[in-house]
């Protein structure tokens, strides 16, 4: 790499002196970090890829990059109750651009800070620029939110508001204008995600499955549905919409981003309807909305329902590469 070499990157960008670790752990620097895994909780682990011009649009502030793709890796924290511990982080890179790496580990180090991970080790290299990182969480034994306990009868929830990150793209991509301060909130779902971690940790005693959404509602909870051999229930009008989506693209483009967009990282799960109540004293607690927008029925897949229960059908599922 012209300018900095690989390893004065790592010194001068990723190797962050304030690290606390626990007796006998290890972070940067060796050829493995070493973990301690308390007595009664297990490793959470995952990891998540972004390219360029796939995942997030080329010229982006480095900063908003870096978030986003620390928040889409601790979304899967959050899905599963974890809490978070410790990140790694592998980046490819065109260049060797002190102007580009300076605000990239800012971001970086911010999203550390604000999910609770520590930055324990990574691989820098060069190519295509491609960031990826994996997420180290623990959870208690025997008590994590899966993808295959949804039961009969129970509830959908979702928190926050959906379809806003898809929203942005299309601003971005210059087909959509909004107003300055819709506009500001839909770049800031799209770059600034908040990974549900709180709300993950606390729906273990209480949620039967849980997923976040990061391809699409109608998808996510549709993997949902298959592993826990259930159908699902959606009604549309339900669906929590924010001022900027319904405002900038109306109510039936708003539901359409909602149930197929991706990137929205909020978490989808499931509870008995005997705890409903329970869930909405947690989002006063968690000063998040949580939001009913469906059931659990016999039978396959996802069926969208509009307000007078008959099926309604959008185009498109939710995205995939292949
Ligand atoms: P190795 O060749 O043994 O894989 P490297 O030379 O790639 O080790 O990395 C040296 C140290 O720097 C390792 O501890 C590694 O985890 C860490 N590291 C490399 N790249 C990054 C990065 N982008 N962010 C954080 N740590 C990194
Ligand atoms: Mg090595």
């Amino acid at each position: 790499m012209a300018g900095l070499s690989e390893f004065a990157i790592i010194e001068r960008f990723f190797t962050d002196r304030s690290a606390t670790l626990s007796a006998g752990e290890l972070g940067i620097g060796d050829d493995c970090a070493l973990l301690s895994i308390p007595a009664g909780f297990r490793l959470a682990v995952s990891i998540d890829t972004a390219v360029e011009n796939r995942h997030f649009p080329a010229g982006g502030d480095p900063a908003d990059v870096a978030y986003r793709c620390a928040a889409a890796a601790a979304s899967d924290l959050a899905a599963m109750g974890a809490r978070p511990l410790a990140a790694t982080l592998a980046l490819c890179l065109p260049a060797a651009d002190e102007s580009w790496l300076s605000p990239f580990s800012q971001g970086f180090k911010q999203a550390m800070q604000d999910f609770g991970l520590q930055l324990i080790g990574g691989d820098t290299t060069k190519g295509p620029l491609t960031i990826t990182v994996q997420v180290h969480g623990l959870v208690p034994n025997g008590q994590s939110l899966l993808r295959s306990g949804a039961q009969l009868g129970d509830l959908v929830f979702v928190s926050g508001s959906l379809g806003d990150a898809a929203a942005a793209l299309q601003v971005i991509a210059g087909e959509v204008e909004l107003s300055d301060e819709h506009r500001d909130f839909v770049y800031r779902q799209f770059y600034r995600p908040q990974p549900r971690l709180a709300l993950g940790q606390a729906l273990l005693p209480l949620a039967t499955s849980a997923i976040d959404i990061s391809d699409g509602l109608v998808a996510d909870l549709g993997h949902i549905a298959s592993q826990s051999g259930v159908g699902a229930q959606l009604f549309v009008e339900q669906l929590p919409l924010s001022p900027a989506l319904t405002c900038g693209f109306g109510k039936t483009i708003g539901h359409q981003l909602a149930l197929t967009g991706g990137d929205d990282y909020e978490l989808c799960f499931t509870v008995p309807a005997a705890l409903e109540a329970q869930i909405q004293q947690l989002a006063r607690e968690c000063h998040l909305d949580l939001t009913c927008v469906g059931k659990i029925v016999s039978g396959h897949g996802v069926t969208c329902l509009d307000g007078q229960g008959e099926p309604v059908h959008f185009p498109r599922t939710g995205y995939q590469h292949f």
